[in-house]
């Protein structure tokens, strides 16, 4: 098989920041018996400098080539008074929609070392693994009829939640490929006792587990109780999937289990292309930050993770993405914190190279 490419777009602010250190990661991995055709370009703010738009024709064409796309973030002050046609977000946006990316991946993992940072008993988020899939490119943020109409002589806001049979099968499908190489438990959330897109989703979602994957243990809960036992004992879930409104609220939430958003990172996944690998964009949750960027505070981390979802997603490298997990609980482990990993009581922190080198040295002590 050929080498598995890579197309790396650094963005904006602390992106490039970041993803020099997800370079290091990368080459590690290439020195060790695991290479990658990596190519660079550029996306949000540094794209519309160069070229005026936030993401070039011949760019889009270059992701939907590669095998995987990993990028750092887009945005920034100096493009706020843009129009919105040409904002930094138009050119991830138009990513994601291209690529069709329908399953929006979004891990909440608690490292020990930093469970005491979450808002929940340690003993609650200890040790925490899940993952929730979210349906990202349809449902009620894109169902039609929407809008505001003057009805008699008051406005209604109207918004349409619509799904067909065939947008829950592959999300769900997406849930179950992905339990598969986890502990092979599917919980789907929906609302089925309200709303009828609900009642839609669950036959769906258990007519594709009977047809093709009864290995995989699945179970229903309506979204509101997901939210209350997320709360309670997350530890009780594996792979999370339900729809786009409430993923968004779910994934949110779950993800603040486990503290810092220097520390969460996330997939995007497609349809699989002709090599059985899906279309897949991996990033940090978080923004450009431009309150840190360019002074060498940015935590690595959650493009780091990206990077190693890539490896278990993209790559079918599940212990490679083991192992550079490791290598990052080992480093916290060993007490190494970006500043945004102090608690109130401060302490002292190192930069973000000094992090990413530590990651790499951390993998050497695996080699
Ligand atoms: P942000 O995520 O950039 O920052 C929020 C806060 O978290 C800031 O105080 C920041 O310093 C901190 N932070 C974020 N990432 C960090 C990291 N890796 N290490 C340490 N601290 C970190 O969100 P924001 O300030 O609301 O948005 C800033 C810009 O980023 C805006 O232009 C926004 O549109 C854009 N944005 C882009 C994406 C994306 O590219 N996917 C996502 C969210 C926001």
């Amino acid at each position: 098989m050929s080498t598995p490419s890579i197309l790396i777009l650094p963005g904006d602010g602390i992106g490039p920041e970041v993803m020099t250190e997800v370079r290091k990661v990368i080459d590690w991995f290439g020195r060790n018996g695991l290479p990658f055709e990596v190519s660079e370009d550029l996306v949000g703010g540094a794209a519309y400098d160069a070229h005026g738009t936030p993401l070039t024709d011949a760019t889009m064409a270059r992701a939907q080539a590669a095998d995987a796309v990993l990028l750092g973030a887009v945005g920034g002050p100096a493009y706020d008074d843009l129009d919105f046609g040409v904002k930094p977000e138009r050119g991830l946006l138009r990513l994601r929609k291209e690529m069709d990316l329908f399953a929006n991946l979004r891990p909440a993992q608690c490292f020990d070392a930093l469970a005491d940072f979450s808002s929940l008993k340690r003993e609650v988020v200890a040790g925490l693994d899940i993952v929730i899939v979210r349906e990202l490119t349809s449902g009620i943020y894109f169902g039609e009829p929407r809008g505001i109409v003057v009805e008699g002589n008051e406005r209604v806001g109207i918004n349409t939640q619509r799904y067909t049979e065939s947008e829950i099968a592959r999300v769900a499908r997406a849930a179950f490929e992905l339990a598969r190489k986890r502990s092979n438990k599917v919980c789907s959330m929906e609302k089925a006792n309200v709303m009828e897109s609900g009642i839609l989703w669950r036959e769906v979602v258990t007519r594709v587990h009977a047809e093709e994957y009864p290995d995989v243990e699945l179970s229903h809960m309506y979204a509101d109780a997901g939210a209350m036992q997320l709360c309670r004992w997350p530890k009780q879930f594996d792979v999370i999937v339900t729809d786009n409104l409430f993923g968004d609220l779910l994934s949110d939430a779950a993800a603040m289990l486990t503290g810092s958003l220097g520390m969460l990172p996330s997939a995007s996944l497609g349809a699989p292309m002709a090599n059985g690998r899906p279309k897949a964009l991996y990033e940090p949750v978080h923004g450009s930050a431009p309150d840190i960027a360019g002074q060498g505070k940015a935590n690595p981390i959650a493009c780091i993770l990206s990077f190693a979802m890539a490896l278990r997603y993209s790559f079918d490298q599940g212990a490679q993405a083991d192992r550079l997990e490791a290598a990052v609980e080992r480093v916290l482990a060993d007490g190494l914190r970006t500043a945004d990993l102090l608690g109130p009581e401060g302490g002292s922190h190192v930069s973000t190279a000094a992090m990413g080198d530590a990651i790499v040295a951390a993998l050497d002590a695996t080699a």
